[in-house]
């Protein structure tokens, strides 16, 4: 494949640069970096040293090279710039901030999506998560709320102030989908549909898609899934690890450690580690977490639900949202360490039930001390302002 990269062309720069590449070859795609153009083209081998010097006499030309990596777009090659997703006006995925997105595998009711949110913001997520459409083994398994579920998600938004990650199934919900959330959810099960993923790059709204990966796919078979998505003009991809298919039995699927510096020096995209699919066991949680942590995700995707044992799915891996608290404060005392602090939204959602408290910045506050037994945090009426005083001030 050829790259050519584009530094802040004019419209006129970018249309030469196009038509050089087409006068021998087709597009396959192009995506904007930053400031940056990049255009992708199937060149003959024969025609690429002529095109290289007429693209590199347009001033804009930074970069006009044949890539053999079967994936361009999401390389370190495309560039060394780390990409820096951005959800809202508060949030980011990939700078300094370790992110954590959280809430229930399935949005059930409102009630238990209302408390989850409201639990898993005031711990200090920053996204909340929740499945409308399910993809289950089983035919006969709970499929989610569908479209209700969405609205759900909706007002659960409104209330908390936290942007929304759901998952898409089915283009034929790619509207509704875009219309309700921050975040597009590509499951496991699709990282290999194309026809998805390009129907995903071209959303014209380019929504931040979360890109996990599949349960059997290999790391290059994920970023040539990024690519997908890249091509169709869509950058703002977050890659998410959520374990693979292994011998072992201790673990419902297997995160290997290795993967994260591997994947942090093949790609700019931003990643996180969703512990709760890897582990199958919410008691295996915590500690794949903090591993993911400390060999350098971007944030996690974590499942919490009020009373796990009646969640309609994954309820053995899910956190209860006291146990979710406890691992925040870990989280946040280890970022201090490691230099991935954990963030409060800067504006304070339109909250009935904890009015004009502010929220605070960064947590570079010291640790309080021992934490308490998960159990204790249950009885405890912790306000925002107090949680906030134990670690995440
Ligand atoms: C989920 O996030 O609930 C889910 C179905 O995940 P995965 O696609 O990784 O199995
Ligand atoms: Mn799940």
């Amino acid at each position: 494949m050829f790259l050519t990269k584009l530094s802040q062309p004019s419209a006129d720069e970018r249309a030469k640069a196009e038509s050089i590449l087409q006068s021998v070859g087709d597009i396959a795609g192009s995506v904007q970096l930053g400031s940056e153009v990049l255009l992708l083209a199937k060149l003959d081998k024969g025609e690429v040293e002529s095109v290289k010097s007429h693209l590199l006499s347009l001033n804009a030309t930074s970069v006009a090279t044949m890539i053999s990596t079967p994936y361009v777009l999401s390389s370190r090659a495309a560039s060394t710039d780390r990409t820096v997703v951005r959800i809202n006006n508060d949030l980011v995925v990939g700078e300094r901030e370790f992110v954590v997105m959280a809430g229930p595998c399935a949005v059930e009711s409102p009630d238990q999506l209302d408390r989850t949110a409201r639990a898993v913001r005031d711990a200090g997520a920053r996204v909340l998560r929740g499945g409308a459409f399910k993809p289950r083994t089983s035919p006969f398994s709970s499929q989610g709320l569908g479209h209700e579920g969405l609205k759900m998600l909706a007002q659960a938004r409104a209330a908390t102030g936290l942007p929304i990650v759901s998952e898409l199934l089915d283009s034929r919900e790619l509207r509704a989908i875009d219309e309700h959330v921050d975040i597009i959810q590509i499951g496991m099960r699709n990282c290999l549909n194309y026809s998805l993923l390009k129907d995903v790059g071209s959303l014209l709204s380019r929504r931040p898609v979360l890109l996990k990966r599949g349960i059997g796919s290999t790391i290059d078979e994920l970023l040539c899934a990024a690519d997908y998505i890249m091509a169709g003009g869509n950058p703002n991809v977050i890659l998410c690890l959520r374990g693979n298919v292994s011998f072992s039995s201790t673990s419902r699927s297997a995160l290997n450690i290795a993967d994260l510096p591997a994947l942090r020096a093949k790609t700019h995209l931003p990643f996180v580690v969703d512990p709760s699919h890897v582990a199958g066991n919410w008691e295996l949680v915590p500690a794949i977490s903090a591993a993911a942590m400390a060999a350098g995700a971007d944030g996690l995707l974590v499942e919490v639900h009020p009373n796990p044992t009646d969640a309609l799915s994954d309820g053995k891996q899910s956190l209860i949202p006291a146990r979710f608290e406890k691992l925040m404060e870990q989280l946040c005392q280890m970022g201090q360490v490691v230099g991935r602090p954990l963030r409060r939204p800067t504006v304070s959602p339109s909250d009935e039930k904890n009015p004009n408290e502010p929220y605070s910045n960064l947590c570079l506050e010291p640790p309080m001390g021992p934490l308490d037994d998960a159990g204790d945090h249950l009885n405890r009426s912790s306000s925002v302002a107090a949680r906030q005083r134990r670690c995440c001030a």
